[in-house]
């Protein structure tokens, strides 16, 4: 084994193998994989090998795409097979919202370029005739599915990374990493050590084990999961492969395995495997079959394809995989680590393997991961990941693996974690909770106790007439908005202006002044969009989406000077209140000496101030479109706060408000979110966020890629749309037509209750932005005509939360 290498990436699954060969392919040669027992020996080997390009996710579906087109790549590479069947799969549904799921999931695949069909069920039976046709309503066919052999394509990497360059060392474990000063790490294994300037932990089942050699406790868990293969059976002979098949309701996959068919699932009461410590001493084992457990899916699975019963249990295979709380790998560099970086939790190799290897191969080599990877960002989850959260969250994903997911449905497991102090009192005004980071936050008031629930659908809930309420008041007196789900920064020190006129787009405000900023990467991408409220010149009170704080401080710490600014998180230290409408000024007022008047407060001022008794910083910004205020304190007083606003608002008709009007009210607004209309994929001008870049400025990152976009107008352009719906409303991901052809996608959707119109705001090409008709937007399967707005929905210039 080499003494030294540029990097040494930890683990020959597939994902170590992958990762290893995209690095030769961007260039770096001196790369060394370290492999505890023989390539394949965590997971890999006994996978099913199935593959398809089907995700929730849109951008992890387009590498789930990629890694399926990789493997001709690899195998003419290497000379490797990698036993690639692609059968085409088909994916069945039981009942009438699976069946509208699927609708949905057609109408996503379509501005990725999948050529996905819907079939009747009839249809579907011609073409996977072991179904039994009465158990279903209808289903939808993919082409591009089928499996691999898990042998092969990890083989086929591991050989083309050779090629390139690449050494892999067998029979060695990893077994402690010690940072250098240099920033590099000295790589302990039980056959010497290694010197290496950056360390990529893809170690699959054992990911948390080499997490705690460098003090981090990875949110990844492992559980076990069963598949069988029958016996030989007559109905196969002579015929074309079987297709792939999922059935949803039975909460079972299927394929053809030579002359048998192999069939697994996702049971409901799955069982995790080595909860707290993977054993190093687990080798190729299986662990003990337990038919048990599956019994009632195997039942289910036996009444919908009959033949397979008389076919007889040839082999049962349960093995352990690891899964993150949210079912998608967690990649990328790890916030306060010198050059770590992490590919693991990875639970769908054969489908997702190659995608994880080329983001974070160019992220490691060109500093990019090349692709809007934020759904599969180590850094999207912080300290509330616990080994009991993410124990709970992993059961309830895998459980759930194959159930729907209602846009208006609130998850149960691992609740309530996080609350803050009012959290009761806003229970006790029937508030519906959702989970944001493990953090409690309304999302509606119901009128009592027992109407406080969601009633999920892919249509407008039983929510629909009480949001409609909430938007009324904050329209037409003020509402109350909990807003203690932000991300806040402590900004400080004598170069703390100049560091933030650096990272961020827009100018720096004035002290007592407010500026809303984009942040891009170097590309002049939108990586984040924060409220910048300065308190002091050398002191500032930034606030941003909380979901995004660790990817956050992990950009900022890259980019801080070596002294004179500090930033610290602060995120639970201070919660807040949100008053917007006409009547907020009068219920502030009611509340503090100074004069809140528009001359003497106006539009985006910033200033400590005694709300009551309490000592808050209050700002005069809106995110409704009304007149409205933010007031942050620490999270001692929220209490207080609260009480004293509630009391004063009697006199003007103050009603609570949740997430759900918000919502409906920014879209109305045009006002855009980070993670739906801002994402790394987008430019600021893409976005419409052009006027928040100042290239008065001489430098800030992304500048000159953002004068680029200014210049040549960019590619896409954000939209408002109204949309002639029925019952239903767009939710984010439905495909944009114009004149026939789809152009575009939706990002948020909502019912307007302000302006009674149902709303959406999605991307289109430039080209197409300002045309006046032909587009439509489709919900739920169904085309709908949609009108382009020219301007916000509601209010266009914006005069209400100015006066
Ligand atoms: C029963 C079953 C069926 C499955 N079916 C499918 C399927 O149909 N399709 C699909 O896409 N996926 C399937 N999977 C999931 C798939 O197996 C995983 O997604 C994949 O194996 C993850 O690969 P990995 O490289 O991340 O991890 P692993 O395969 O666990 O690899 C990690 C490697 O790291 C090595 N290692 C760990 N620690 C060290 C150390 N300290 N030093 C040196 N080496 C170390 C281990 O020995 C191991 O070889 C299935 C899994 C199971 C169990």
């Amino acid at each position: 084994m080499k003494s030294h290498a540029k990097v040494v990436v930890i683990g020959g699954g597939v994902v170590g193998a992958s990762v290893l060969y995209h690095l030769t392919k961007a260039g770096w040669k001196d790369v060394l994989l370290i492999e505890r027992a023989e390539l394949t020996s965590g997971s890999t080997w006994h996978a099913a090998g199935g593959m398809h390009t089907v995700n929730g996710d849109p951008n992890v579906a387009k590498l789930q795409q990629y890694t399926i087109q990789l493997y001709k790549e690899i195998e003419a590479i290497s000379g490797q097979s990698c036993g690639v069947h692609i059968t085409g799969g088909i994916m069945l549904a039981g009942t009438r919202e699976r069946l509208d799921w699927l609708k949905m999931a057609k109408a996503r695949g379509r501005y990725l370029g999948m050529e996905l069909e819907m079939l009747s069920v009839d249809e579907a039976e011609k073409l996977f005739p072991l179904m039994d046709k009465k158990h279903f309503v209808g289903a939808m066919y993919d082409p591009i599915e089928g499996h691999v052999d898990p042998y092969g394509v990890t083989h086929a990497y591991a050989k083309s990374a050779q090629i390139g360059g690449a050494e892999i060392v067998r029979q060695t474990r990893v077994t402690d990493l010690k940072p250098r000063t240099d920033g590099g790490w000295e790589v302990i294994t039980d056959h010497g050590n290694v010197v290496a300037e950056h360390v990529v932990n893809a170690a699959g089942l054992w990911a948390r084990e080499v997490g705690r050699m460098v003090g981090i406790e990875l949110p990844v868990l492992a559980m076990e999961h069963q598949y069988l293969i029958t016996g030989d059976m007559p109905e196969l002979v002579g015929k074309k492969e079987q297709l792939h098949a999922i059935d949803f309701e039975g909460e079972i996959y299927i394929r053809q395995e030579r002359a048998g068919m192999l069939m697994g699932t996702y049971e409901r009461a799955g069982v995790p495997w080595s909860e707290t410590a993977t054993p190093w001493d687990f080798g190729q084992d299986l662990l003990p079959n337990d038919l048990e457990r599956i019994a009632p899916s195997l039942e289910l699975g036996f009444q919908h394809f009959p033949a397979l019963e008389g076919a007889g249990i040839k082999k049962v295979v349960n093995g352990p995989f690891t899964f993150a709380p949210d079912g998608n790998p967690l990649i990328g560099p790890v916030r306060g680590l010198s050059n770590f970086w992490v590919a693991c939790g990875v639970m769908a190799g054969f489908s997702q393997g190659g995608g994880v290897g080329l983001a974070l191969s160019q992220w490691m080599v060109e500093g990019d991961p090349g692709a809007d990877i934020w759904g599969m960002d180590v850094a999207r989850y912080g300290d509330w990941t616990t080994l009991a959260y993410t124990n709970a969250k992993v059961r309830e994903n895998y459980s759930r693996r194959f159930s729907i997911r209602f846009p208006n449905e609130e998850l149960p497991a691992a609740r309530p974690l996080r609350t803050t102090p009012i959290y009761e009192k806003l229970l006790n005004a029937h508030a519906v909770f959702g989970d944001y980071c493990a953090l409690e936050h309304p999302l509606w008031f119901a009128p009592t106790a027992e109407e406080a629930v969601d009633k999920v659908s892919f249509r407008r809930s039983n929510a629909h007439s009480h949001v409609g309420l909430e938007c009324a008041a904050v329209r037409d007196a003020v509402g109350l908005l909990e807003i203690s789900n932000y991300g806040k920064f402590d900004v400080r020190g004598p170069a703390a202006a100049e560091w933030l006129s650096t990272v961020m787009a827009n100018a720096v405000p004035k002290v007592g002044r407010i500026a809303l900023t984009p942040m891009l990467n170097e590309r002049g991408k939108l990586i984040g969009d924060f409220t910048l409220c300065r308190l002091a010149p050398d002191h500032f009170f930034v606030v941003g989406t909380y979901a995004a704080e660790v990817f956050y401080m992990r950009w900022f710490e890259q980019h801080l000077p070596p002294q004179g600014v500090t930033v610290r998180p602060c995120a639970m230290e201070y919660v807040g209140l949100s008053v917007a409408g006409p009547k907020s000024r009068e219920l502030l007022q009611s509340l503090v000496r100074e004069d809140l008047s528009t001359a003497a407060f106006p539009f985006m001022s910033f200033r400590r101030m005694s709300v009551g008794m309490v000592p808050a910083y209050v700002g005069r910004v809106s995110f409704t479109g009304e007149l409205g205020y933010e007031l942050w304190v620490t999270t001692d007083y929220q209490r207080a706060l609260y009480d004293s606003l509630i009391a004063a608002g009697r006199e003007v008709g103050l009603k609570l408000f949740g997430g759900r009007a918000l919502n409906a009210l920014r879209i109305e607004k045009n006002f855009g979110t980070w993670a739906r209309e801002y994402r790394p994929i987008y430019g600021p001008f893409e976005a419409n966020l052009g006027r928040f870049v100042d290239f008065k400025k001489a430098h800030f990152i992304g500048r000159s890629a953002a004068l680029e976009e200014r210049d040549s107008g960019g590619a896409l352009r954000l939209v408002g749309f109204s949309i002639d719906a029925a019952d239903a409303d767009a939710l984010g991901d439905e495909p944009i037509w114009h004149d026939g052809h789809v152009v575009g996608w939706v990002t948020s959707g909502a019912f307007g209750h302000r302006v009674g119109a149902s709303l959406a705001l999605g991307y289109v090409p430039a080209a197409v932005a300002s045309a006046d008709g032909g587009f439509e937007i489709e919900i739920i399967g169904e085309r709908h005509r949609a009108t382009r707005l020219t301007g916000a929905a509601y209010d266009p210039t914006g005069a209400l939360m100015r006066t």
